[in-house]
């Protein structure tokens, strides 16, 4: 396995076509325990459909029945649970830290089941490490992991899983981390990219719709579109990086080769390495409502509202989710961007979509990523 838009090219079986497996897989994860019934019902799908789906993923062990019956309308009715013994896990290998992450398939991140530990600059150090701290936690937690999801900056090359430009971790250009693992810990991996796994994370929130923008101004700035429910990968899976459009003609070196590049004046490291100061200690500072972290701050939040402002004309989506940790000391962080994207947003398109922030992150949303894939993964093998 590759990378996280790889096309299945086997045929699907019936059901699985006639409906959307993820829409059902998904509704499954929102509730401990369902029904054939109660599922149809809410999904409206016909009960035939839906009895011919269960006894597919009862078959394929994606689910299993509950010990428990509903005998709530006077007829004792079965109720099922998504297979509590099927596990995966996510790897976020992130600018400073990289986290591994055991779940079930309802795809909760406790901490209690994950582990960080520092990035590092050294390619081969980092994944000798990765094994042996998954294998510490894998045997803890006594887990059996079905598939691991490796989550990674930068451009993925879709074919091989390869990094092919990483503007902040240069050194992992070339490799292809999946690869790396599975051969390192003999299970299923695939890559998927950073962005992607932060807009999969915003199909949880209460008001998710199927036209929406994530933008992670965190490390670097990254972007993820999704039009009509699917993200927009473009003719390479590239799509999405919105980080290198030019603000400042021949302004800061950015990683990317260019000069100037969004992702220069936005992204929360610029207000780090303008007060010189770590992340932690930074943002103490802003809360503390310091009067340059301030300034600086301000700064940046306008060169975000651009870029959002951007994209929002650019895609008119209904929705944008901002992911900026500047957002969680920040003083109207979030009054503040909107009052300057509406600035230079076309009103029509600004009317028309709320901003919010996220706290959502990459690794629920990757957790979510590597679920979905062993459940279209198991489901459609199953012809
Ligand atoms: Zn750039």
């Amino acid at each position: 396995m590759t990378s996280d838009h790889t096309k299945y090219t086997f045929g699907q079986p019936r059901i699985v076509r006639q409906i959307n497996l993820q829409t059902v897989t998904r509704q499954m994860r929102k509730m401990e325990l369902f029904s054939k019934i109660g599922l149809a019902r809410e999904l409206g799908i016909s009960t035939t459909t839906m009895t011919k789906l269960f006894a597919q993923l009862e078959e394929q062990g994606l689910i299993s029945r509950s010990e428990v019956e509903d005998t709530s309308f006077g007829r004792p009715k079965i109720l099922y649970q998504l297979a509590p013994e099927l596990q995966v896990a996510a790897i976020v290998i992130d600018l400073q830290e990289t986290t591994i992450c055991f779940s079930d398939l309802q795809g909760s991140a406790k901490p209690e089941h994950m582990l960080k530990l520092p990035t590092g600059i050294d390619v081969d150090d980092l994944f000798a490490r990765i094994k042996r701290e998954f294998t510490t936690l894998k045997t803890r937690l006594n887990a059996q992991c079905r598939l691991i999801g490796v989550c990674i900056p930068g451009l993925i090359e879709s074919q091989t899983g390869q990094s092919m430009l990483n503007p902040n971790l240069h050194w992992l250009e070339g490799v292809r981390p999946a690869e790396r693992i599975s051969e390192a810990l003999s299970i299923d991996t695939f890559v998927m990219h950073e962005e992607r796994a932060l807009s999969r994370a915003q199909l949880r929130t209460p008001d998710a719709t199927s036209n929406y923008i994530s933008m992670d101004f965190s490390a670097g700035v990254g972007m993820s579109v999704v039009v009509n429910g699917q993200p927009l990968l473009g003719s390479s899976g590239y799509a999405g990086e919105i980080g290198h459009i030019i603000m400042q003609p021949g302004g800061k070196q950015c990683g990317c080769g260019n000069r100037g590049c969004l992702e220069t004046v936005a992204s929360d490291l610029v207000f780090f390495s303008e007060l010189d100061l770590p992340p932690a200690a930074a943002l103490e500072l802003l809360a503390n409502r310091n009067p340059r972290a301030l300034k600086i701050a301000e700064n940046v939040l306008e060169w975000q509202a651009k870029g959002i402002a951007a994209a929002i004309n650019i895609f008119n989506p209904d929705r944008v989710f901002i992911y900026s940790r500047l957002a969680q000391v920040y003083p109207y962080y979030i009054e503040d961007l909107r009052k300057e994207v509406k600035r230079w947003t076309i009103g029509l398109l600004f009317d028309n979509c709320r901003i919010r922030t996220t706290h959502e992150g990459k690794l629920t949303g990757a957790l979510l990523l590597t679920i979905d894939r062993l459940i279209e993964k198991k489901a459609l093998n199953a012809e």
